[in-house]
Order: C-alpha cells, then structure tokens, then sequence
C-alpha cells in the first residue's frame, strides 16, 4: 500500500518551497512591542473660530498626548468606545433632540494611526474626542505636578424614598465616584457647568448671533463642547471638588471667586503646552506677552457669540466701549473691595497669578535680549529671527509650567474651608518653598509683588516679605503618639501611590484610614490645648468633628531627595446666627441643646505630617472659636439676601449646585 499524500492546505503552504521545507523552517521569533505611553489625539488649540485668526488654520489643530489608559486590575488596554477610560466616560445624549450619537472608537486602528479624527465642528464623534483629550490632558497636569493620583469627590448617595435628599456614605463603596462623566451636547444655551451632585460635565451648545459675522458663521451653532478653555476650566472645578468638597461654600467673597480663578488659571497655562501656537504669539507680538495675545485669553468664541466683544475673560486687558479697541489693563488695588460676582472677582487672581508668569518669563528671557540686542535690549524693527523665537518660547513655556504646578502644589497648603485669595498667596509662596528652598530667580518675589499690585494680601500678617507670607512651621511639637498609627497604616499605601496605582483601593484605604484616626483622636485623651493646636476645639467630648481628608504629598528633601508628607484636614461646625445676641446664648448650651442655626459655621485645620517621623510640619487653621471671623460671614451672608450666593448657601443645595461657565443674568 502506498503511503497517503500528506494533505496540504494551498493556501496555508508556500507554493515554491517542498512540504518538508516549509514544515521545517523555524518560526521567526515574535518581536515584543512596547505599548505606547500616550495616545496621540488632534484637537482644536483653542476653539473652532481661531482658525481664521491664526494666519493658518493648521496652526488652530493641535495634537495632544493623552496618557495611554490601562486597566490596573488586569494590565489591558482599557480605553472602551465613548470613550470610556479609568476617569472618564463620555456619554453623548442630546436631550433636546432625544438623540444618541454613536460613541467614538479611538482604539480602532485606523484612528490610532491617524491620530483620531481630524477636528471638525460637524462631527460629533470628534466633539467626543476633544472632551475626552482635553479633559484627560488636565487630569495629566493634575496628577503631575501632585504627584499621586486624582480622585473625585465622593457620592452622597440619595436615602430611600426621599429624593433630592443627600446623606453621608456608610461605606467606600457607596462613595467612591470611579468616572466623571462627560456629556458634549447636554444643554441648548450657552452655558457649561460642573454638577457636583452628578459628578459631570455638562457642556451646551447655541446658535450664533446673525448680526456678527466677524469671527463665526452667523446662525452656525457653537459648541462649548469644542472649546478647549471651556474643557479645561470645568474638568478643573471637577478636580478641585475632589481635593477639596468645602471649597464650594460661599461664607467669604473669595471661595466661589477663587473656584472660578483656579479653573481658569489650569485652562490658561495650558495655552503654553501647544509649541507651535506659541511661538506663532511670540513672533507675532515680538516677544512681549505682556501685550494682546491668544495665550493670556480665554474661551474667544464663546465670548464672541455672547456679545463681550473679544473672549469671555482676558488676564490682559479688554476691548475698550469708547476706543473700540483692546487696551492693556491696569492693576487695581482696590478692585477687591467693589467686585464681587465670582467669575469677575476671580479674574483678579488669574490677572495676578498672568503678572506673575510675564516677570518670571522676563527675568528669563533678560540674557536672551541682551544677546539679540548687543547689550541695548531694544529689539530691531522687523520680525524676530525664528531661532529667537524658538528659545523665547522655551522659555516661556518652562515659565508656565513652573507656575502652573506652583498653583496646583499650593492647593495641599490651603487650609479646608473658608479660603481667602490671602491665604491661597500664603499657600502658593509655602509650598513653592517646600520645593525650592533657595529663591535664586526670584519666583517668590515675583508671586508677592504681582499680589500686592491687586490688592491681593492675608489680613493677619504684619509685612509682605517672603518670610512673613510663609506659614509657620511647627518644629517644635511631637504629635507622634496620634500620628503614627495612621502613618504606619498608610505606609505601605502611600510608598505605591504612584500614578499607575488603582484608584479604587486606595479610596477604599485611605476612607479606613480616615476613620481609624478619627477614633484614636477621640481616644487619644489629647490635651485640650494640644487639640487647639492641631485646629480642633472641643467643649466636651461629644463635640463631633471630622477627619475630612487624608492624601500624600510628595516634596523635595534639603538633598533632593523625595520626601513625603501626610496631608489631614480636620473640620468641625457649630450652627451660626445672624443675631450675635442669640449666638452668644447658644454658643453657652452644649451643642445637642442649641437651636438650629441661619447658618452653619466652620472650623479646621489642614496638618501637614512628615511621614517620615510623624512630627507636624504646618499647622494651617482656621479656628472655629474666631469670633472675628464669625462676624465677618454673618455679614457677608446677610450683606445681599437677594444675592444668588445668599439664596445658594440658605437653600443647602451646594451639593447639586452647577458651577455654571457664567452667571445666566450675564448671557
Ligand atoms: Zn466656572
């Protein structure tokens, strides 16, 4: 019997070669490849109506490098089509409409060598793109310059059958909020805003006016979702709501302002991470960002649409009524003592903390001109030499970068509740210490001088030095005993809480950790005037106070070696009363026999513990026995009952309250 022919698939085998050579050619090894650390992803530099401002609309496109997502649990790829990633979600409903767009695939293989889709306003798969990278790029920053991952604040879930009502979670579980979720077409008007009751960004749209045809297509819609400021600055309330859940109480002028400010300063120092638009304004304004520019503005076609004749907020300066042209602004120290709607107030402290980055980058640039100018420092008509412009630029952008992580790091040195702009200055020039210790360029100088210029200071310090700004340390005092149980707790935590770590469990520790201080703070036997100390003031012990955050913060050691801190903020609140006759009756009751109150005032403290020996490093309180203080929120509160702050704040509904992109009275 003659042996069978070996079956054969033709399509399987190499038709030159034998069988036998081809079965036994040895595979070619697979070559590992790297997964990518970012995803690249074209979006609008700044909005869809630069393009024709920018010379060459190829300069509006710009592509950002997203960081690549991965499932921490399993090490996948785990960015979904939404897109929906470990922060975000974005879900695309138009409730006007009652439409659902097809979510975006940005995994798909043709995106990914494309770079995603190319920006287009009539797209609305690339309206999903852009939220997504632009909001995904400022949690980068965010997490960047802290050094640890970001969370969102936590879910008050709604008690059964009572809707609209709010509790305190029971367990991590119920708390912890893994996605905030993106929706580009939620509103028809124009307005954006951050819920924090949804734990979402709510992004409108709205058609132009017909009679100004200048920057947009009259009638055309706009779309705040296309808006890389208006990303920016509500992704950054988000993030600033997760560090910092008091922050949205307005018992001074400054909380709410510095809200607004704070996200308006990330989407502005963005504007500097974009080379080629940089240097583009460089050239363009030879150098002095002092003067009109795209970078020192914000949101353009929003500001356009809605009538403020230029964008919605310039650091720099504004269009004038009677010159019909922009002109350069002049600092005003007195400006705090008149303006109080929250989104102009805020805009004082973005036009110090811009002031503040023009002298950085001009001490910067000095040598550069001098150089270019053979000692005169007076440029020569004509445009600048694009090898100046190019280091112009570098530096400016280091200038930026510097300063924008400088605001972020302050945040850790905040105190917990009840912020001023002073003390956000105190903050800023801290935790800028903390990571340089020697001064050699003057960035603190430049921080306190450009505050002092907007009448920008802390009430409680007797001069504007450095020194004098900085919070006190606490070398003194040894809080071991209450401390190191916690720290050792955390330890093996904190040691892995890099930026690749899992969300999830480390909410889930740090919410244990937080209670397990708590009990051995009420057991510890404290002294009472230790208790003072860390910022808690008890009458008896049933007063309730709360461990209200727990985080790490990574700084640099005297020899540059990483040291980490642990941040406690510690809060406590007693009812307050417009009538100061009927608060010092109850302030005299025990706190279970005091009658409700018109409002609810609060103490605290943020502590800033070496996690090395446990030892206090800054103490930044806020003391609820201030009687000072006390006075000055009964009158902020009562000074305009019809404010919507007042109507905010009585009506106890900051928990869902939108931080809307501007008041609607203002549209
Ligand atoms: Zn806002």
């Amino acid at each position: 019997m003659p042996e069978p022919e070996p079956e054969i698939s033709v399509s399987a085998a190499c038709m030159a070669c034998p069988p036998e050579l081809e079965a036994e050619a040895p595979q070619p090894p697979a070559i590992p490849v790297e997964r990518p650390a970012f995803r690249r992803l074209r979006v609008f530099a700044f909005d869809p109506s630069l393009s024709s401002q920018l010379d060459n609309a190829a300069l509006n496109h710009v592509t950002l490098r997203v960081p690549w997502e991965v499932d921490p649990r399993t090490g996948e790829d785990s960015l979904g089509s939404g897109p929906v990633g470990e922060y975000l979600e974005v879900v695309d409903f138009d409730p006007g409409s009652g439409c659902f767009y097809a979510p975006v695939d940005l995994s798909h293989r043709y995106l990914l060598a494309r770079d995603g889709l190319d920006p287009s306003e009539g797209n609305p798969q690339f309206h999903q793109q852009m939220v997504y990278a632009v909001a995904m790029t400022t949690l980068h920053n965010f997490e960047r310059a802290l050094g640890r991952v970001a969370l969102w604040a936590d879910r008050a879930p709604e008690p059964e059958g009572a809707p609209g009502a709010l509790r305190y979670a029971s367990k991590p579980e119920e708390a912890f909020v893994q996605r905030l979720r993106l929706y580009p077409h939620a509103l028809r008007e124009a307005n954006a805003y951050y819920h924090p009751g949804k734990k979402a960004l709510l992004f409108g749209y709205f058609p132009a006016p017909t009679q100004d045809v200048h920057r947009h297509l009259p009638g055309g819609l706009v779309f705040t979702c296309l808006s890389h400021d208006i990303i920016a600055h509500e992704t950054t309330h988000a993030l600033l709501d997760g560090m910092h859940r008091r922050f949205n109480e307005p018992s001074n002028p400054d909380t709410l302002a510095f809200h607004e400010a704070f996200a308006d300063i990330v989407a502005l120092f963005q504007h500097f991470s974009f080379p080629e638009v940089l240097k583009h304004q460089i050239a363009r304004t030879r150098g002095d960002l002092a003067s009109e520019n795209l970078l020192g503005q914000l949101a353009q076609q929003f500001g356009n649409a809605t009538g403020v004749h230029g964008a919605l907020r310039d650091s720099l300066g504004a269009w004038s009524r009677e010159s019909g042209r922009w002109e350069p602004a002049i600092p005003d120290p007195a400006a705090l003592e008149t303006v109080f709607e929250p989104h102009a107030r805020g805009s004082i402290l973005v036009a110090a903390v811009f002031d503040t980055f023009v002298s950085i980058y001009r001490s910067r640039i000095a040598d550069l001109l001098r150089i270019a100018t053979n000692g005169t420092g007076i440029l020569p008509a004509g445009a600048l030499h694009p090898d100046l412009v190019d280091r112009l630029a570098r530096e400016a952008a280091k200038s930026a970068r510097h300063v924008l992580n400088m605001c972020i790091r302050a945040l850790d040195y905040c105190p917990p509740i009840d912020l001023t702009f002073g003390e956000y200055l105190r903050a800023l020039i801290t935790a800028d210490f903390d990571l340089v210790s020697d001064d050699d360029w003057g960035y603190r100088v430049a921080v306190v001088e450009a505050f002092r210029r907007r009448g920008i200071y802390p009430r409680d310090v007797r001069s504007l030095s450095v020194d004098s700004l900085r919070w006190q340390g606490q070398t003194g005092r040894d809080f071991k005993p209450l401390f190191f149980p916690v720290v050792r707790r955390l330890d093996s935590l904190v040691g892995g809480w890099d930026l690749a770590s899992r969300r999830r469990s480390i909410h889930k520790q740090l919410w244990y950790a937080r209670g397990r201080l708590h009990e051995d703070w009420r057991k510890s036997g404290t002294a009472w005037k230790e208790q003072k100390l860390l910022g808690i003031e008890m009458a008896d012990k049933n007063d309730r106070f709360e461990i209200h955050s727990l985080r790490p913060a990574r700084r640099n050691g005297p020899d540059g070696e990483t040291r980490i801190d642990l941040i406690v903020e510690v809060t406590q609140k007693k009812p307050g009363y417009y009538s100061p006759f009927a608060q010092a009756e109850n302030d005299a009751l025990p706190l279970a026999k005091r009658a409700l109150g018109d409002f609810e005032f609060r103490g605290g403290a943020t502590l800033i513990v070496d996690l090395e020996t446990s030892r206090l490093r800054y103490a930044i309180r806020k003391r609820i026995s201030d009687a000072d203080r006390l006075a000055r929120q009964r009158a902020f509160l009562q000074d305009d009952p019809g404010s919507s702050l007042h109507a905010l704040y009585l009506a106890g509904q900051l928990a869902s309250s939108p931080f809307a992109l501007l008041h609607r009275a203002g549209l």
